[in-house]
């Protein structure tokens, strides 16, 4: 394979998030391959390139990466009779909707949530699809279609509802699978596409979408599964203090005590919300390295509650960032959510809780680490080349006395170049890689026909 080679050079501020917090000015990136090289300042020769950026009028820092989704969700955003409820009526009266999901469906939602997450500075996604209406096809196969196609490094969670209304649980049968085949898929998904090695576009793991909407046997059967392939964990806790209560009463024991009975309490999990934690369960968190994947929109939206975020830091959980569903948010701006992350936690706990490099590196290399990687987050020799660049002279910027200050404090704005592997998948604001006005056609007729269709007919 011939190499390919590139140059971003002149860079106005360049944002490593490595182990020391390095900010470089007038900075340079090399890379070949899709992999990182050599990284510096000053004025030392540079390498010829089969590419090259000027960067002079850019912030450049790691591609963001999102540790939770559910991108089918960009097709209900802001639907008219859930827009003011709590989490569980909210579920319930999206779930008929969903029911009428399919490939096509799942396929051009995800472009569509893709394309407004690599516009937002995103260069990794998870995705959690949990639902799996019956003879719909196979929904997460389109998801990944798309990712391949946009260009997008995507971490598919194959999620698992099997506990309907006649067994005490809120989703309708239309929406649950038998646990075998449930199994089943998973495998299935695992050999056909997960990747382990290093610089990989795509990893699965295994989502059951929460302890109370599968059986105790589907969350050990998963997590003996995610094992044996080398593949890692994920599901919703401790979102809501409805939780609470529904797993006392059902199960008579907190939901961290039912991860813990099924063997989840370990290093790799991560959990998407972990809101409504005491203070020995953040302990239990820590000691056991379970990552944390914080939806502060989504959180705000549904009136959830504020996740004790320090001290998931600091107890030793990884905490990243994720934009949740796009009907909870109802946005999938991964600098929007990370401008959320730092303001929330300073309505909660005072303007010392986080800090810009903080909540910055949340959205990068802690995000990664939620993920089980150690090849993305920052931009050191040997990482993956995922770089995202702002331009500072837009108007939001403009007057910015520091320019990583500027990224959070300023409004959210889109990227104008986004690096995927080496490979420029955005640039000058625009998608490279698909034609986006085609697909933002496509996804507001399947919208306006899912919304409008009878709620009878599921
Ligand atoms: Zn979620």
């Amino acid at each position: 394979m011939p190499t390919t080679s590139l140059l971003i050079k002149n860079i106005h501020t360049l944002v490593l998030m490595d182990a020391q917090n390095q900010v470089l000015r007038g900075a340079y990136l090399y890379a070949e391959n899709g992999e990182i090289r050599r990284v510096g300042s000053g004025t030392a020769r540079l390498p010829k390139a089969g590419r090259v950026i000027d960067g002079r009028h850019f912030i450049a820092l790691p591609g963001l990466v999102n540790t939770h989704h559910h991108l089918y969700q960009t097709l209900t955003r802001a639907y008219a009779p859930a827009a003011d409820a709590k989490l569980f009526d909210w579920l319930r009266t999206l779930y008929p909707i969903w029911a009428r999901l399919d490939e096509e469906c799942a396929e051009v939602a995800a472009l569509a949530g893709m394309a407004e997450l690599l516009l937002s500075g995103c260069t990794t996604t998870s995705d959690h699809h949990y639902l799996f209406p019956r003879g719909r096809g196979h929904l997460i196969d389109a998801q990944i279609a798309a990712a391949r196609r946009i260009g997008i490094r995507f971490h598919p969670t194959r999620g698992s509802m099997s506990v309907g209304p006649r067994q005490g649980g809120l989703p309708p049968d239309s929406v649950v699978q038998g646990e075998d085949q449930i199994l089943q898929d998973c495998e299935r998904l695992i050999g056909k596409y997960h990747d382990a090695a290093p610089g990989s576009m795509l990893r699965v793991a295994l989502a059951p979408c929460s302890p109370f909407s599968v059986s105790p046997e589907l969350m050990r059967a998963s997590a003996d599964l995610a094992r044996r392939h080398g593949v890692r964990l994920h599901t919703h806790l401790a979102e809501t203090r409805d939780e609470d209560a529904y797993c006392l009463s059902r199960f008579g024991k907190r939901p961290l005590d039912l991860l813990e009975e099924v063997g989840w309490l370990c290093g790799d999990t991560w959990l998407a919300h972990g809101i409504h934690f005491n203070r020995g369960e953040v302990n239990r968190l820590g000691r056991a390295g379970v990552g944390i994947a914080h939806c502060p929109s989504s959180n705000m939206r549904l009136g959830s509650g504020i996740a004790p975020v320090p001290a998931l830091r600091r107890a030793g959980c990884p905490v990243g960032l994720g934009v949740d569903g796009s009907a909870s948010n109802d946005s999938s701006h991964m600098l929007a959510e990370a401008r959320q992350a730092l303001l929330l936690q300073r309505v909660r706990y005072g303007a010392g809780a986080l800090s810009v490099a903080d909540a910055l590196r949340m959205a990068t290399v802690e995000g990664a680490r939620c993920l089980g990687r150690d090849d993305i987050g920052s931009l050191e020799p040997g990482k993956r080349a995922d770089v995202a660049m702002f331009d500072l002279r837009g108007a939001g910027y403009s007057g910015a006395g520091d320019a990583v200050s500027a990224l959070l404090l300023c409004a959210p704005a889109q990227v104008d170049t986004l690096l995927v592997e080496g490979r420029v998948v955005v640039e000058g604001g625009a998608l490279q890689t698909i034609s986006l006005e085609s697909i933002l056609r496509r996804h507001r007729k399947l919208a306006a026909k899912l919304q409008s269709e009878p709620r009878s007919r599921c």
